[in-house]
């Protein structure tokens, strides 16, 4: 698939599901990817990219946004507390707040730093034992705890167990958000954004499908 079909598609899923045009933002998902791939979707004018390790997007953002305007960088993958303050130099989102841990150092590094990337809290939906985020009864206490560290907070983000229907993943999600007054919502991968933008995405994460397969690393 191409930039333009995906573009095409979350296009009509919008319109499909009532929602207004241009809602929901595509982050292209770059992770693994060879440079050239990375650099043609630059070049079609895609400027918003997400990469799963801060090791990886230090490795070649800062070259990337020296030579295009405008790109925005959101990790979705998890942070560990030590690469905490290299995420908030180069990111513009954080999509795996998890542990209040995180967060205390997140707020501190605001400090410090004067920025702050928008936040997503990852809820694991699926409660599986080796996924990170935290659990759906846990959700209200944490994006309360976020709140009081005077956070950031742009909304929640889930990745959906494999072997299960996703739409129930993302229903679950729609709703933590709705009851705590948040409206982000990062959800949708290759595989299912469009049901994702029927149940309210506004973030979705797509990798494989606009830059192909991913090299085995
Ligand atoms: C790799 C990754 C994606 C993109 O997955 P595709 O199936 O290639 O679209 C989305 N979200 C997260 C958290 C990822 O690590």
């Amino acid at each position: 698939m191409t930039l333009r079909d995906i573009t095409d598609r979350i296009a009509k899923a919008e319109v499909d599901a009532g929602r207004e045009p241009g809602s929901v933002t595509l982050i292209a998902v770059s992770k693994v990817q060879p440079n050239e791939r990375v650099e043609a979707v630059l070049n079609e004018g895609h400027r918003v990219y997400g990469e799963n390790r801060v090791q990886e997007a230090a490795g070649k953002w800062p070259d990337f946004k020296a030579r295009f305007d405008g790109v925005e960088l959101h990790l979705i993958g998890p942070l560990q507390t030590n690469k905490a303050r290299q995420a908030v130099q180069l990111c513009d989102a954080i999509h795996s707040v998890d542990r209040l841990k995180l967060a205390q150092a997140l707020a501190r590094l605001a400090q410090e730093e004067g920025r702050c990337p928008d936040l997503f809290i990852q809820v694991n939906t699926g409660e599986e034992p080796q996924k990170a985020g935290v659990l759906p009864n846990e959700a209200d206490g944490f994006i309360a705890e976020c709140r009081a560290l005077d956070l950031p907070l742009r909304g929640l983000m889930c990745i959906p167990p494999s072997e299960e229907e996703p739409a129930l993943h993302f229903a679950l999600l729609a709703k933590i958000a709705k009851r705590n007054g948040l409206d982000g919502l990062s959800m949708g991968m290759s595989d299912d954004f469009e049901r994702a933008i029927a149940l309210g995405a506004t973030h979705i994460r797509v990798g494989s499908a606009i830059f192909g397969a991913r090299v085995p690393s």
